[in-house]
């Protein structure tokens, strides 16, 4: 089994999401007592969210690569970050080790196309609902196109995640809201909702919205005890997320390698 390089706290109440969903997949797959070989890095997370609301990505990237050099200097196969905004670092965080990162935007991508949907709804923060990092790369390397809310959405969205759900604050006004804002996405078209946010499935469920919802906090946990098992999920190889695709997505095929034949 390879070790899997958790990098979370971002915020935390996802990051207990990814924990117990690996290891529930890990003893579903193998039964037993067998659970997963995780490396934990937790961030403090107010850091991170003071950078990330004054636009300083450059640090936030120079913490988290300093995060993920840790984790690989403790073992970890490969890297996994639970959270989706924070890839806009991605390619920093990667240039920082030799490990490979298991991206969320790959894994869930090929759960959405895996079901023959193309045009997807997407809610996240406002960088992940706004910026190129996230919708660029599940539209030019996936070919899916993808709806927002407007911007007033946008904005209640975002205010949800940061002042409730990385708060651990689960508020049934908020579900009311986000269902409305759900409908207005299947009623636009969205022939599904990716929750681009790892906390979002704290607060809606499958029953909230009239089209199937992706959960990408579930989807990415699940990709990385399929990685450590070295397992192919159904759907990762269009994708090229899953064990066969974490060398493919990886910057280069040499990332598997062990480090003296590199
Ligand atoms: N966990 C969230 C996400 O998936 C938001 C918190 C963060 O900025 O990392 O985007």
């Amino acid at each position: 089994m390879k070790k899997i390089g958790l990098l979370g706290g971002m915020s935390w109440e996802s990051t207990v999401s990814y924990y117990r969903i690996i290891n529930e997949e890990v003893r579903r797959i193998l039964g037993e007592f067998h659970s997963a070989e995780i490396i934990l890095y937790s961030v403090d997370f107010q850091a991170i969210e003071q950078l990330q609301r004054t636009g300083r990505w450059e640090e936030t990237a120079d913490i988290l690569a300093s995060a993920a050099a840790a984790l690989e200097r403790a073992g970890a196969d490969f890297l996994v970050l639970c959270t989706n905004t924070m890839h806009r670092v991605a390619p920093q965080v990667e240039e920082a080790v030799r490990m490979p990162l298991l991206h969320i935007a790959d894994a869930t991508a090929g759960r959405v196309l895996e079901r023959g949907f193309v045009r997807a709804g997407l809610l996240g923060t406002r960088f992940t609902m706004q910026q190129d990092f996230y919708k660029g790369r599940l539209n030019e390397k996936h070919g899916l196109s993808v709806i927002t809310p407007g911007s007033r959405d946008q904005q209640t969205v975002h205010d949800v995640i940061y002042d409730e759900l990385c708060r651990g604050v689960v508020r049934t006004e908020s579900r009311a809201e986000y269902r409305r804002i759900l409908r207005a996405l299947a009623d636009e078209g969205a022939q599904c909702v990716i929750l681009g946010c790892t906390e979002i499935s704290l607060l809606v469920h499958p029953e909230d919205c009239p089209v199937p919802l992706f959960d990408t906090a579930e989807i990415h946990a699940k990709q990385a005890a399929a990685a450590a098992l070295e397992v192919e999920l159904p759907g990762s190889a269009e994708a090229g997320a899953g064990q066969a695709g974490i060398q493919r997505a990886s910057k280069t095929t040499d990332s598997l390698r062990p480090p003296d034949q590199r």
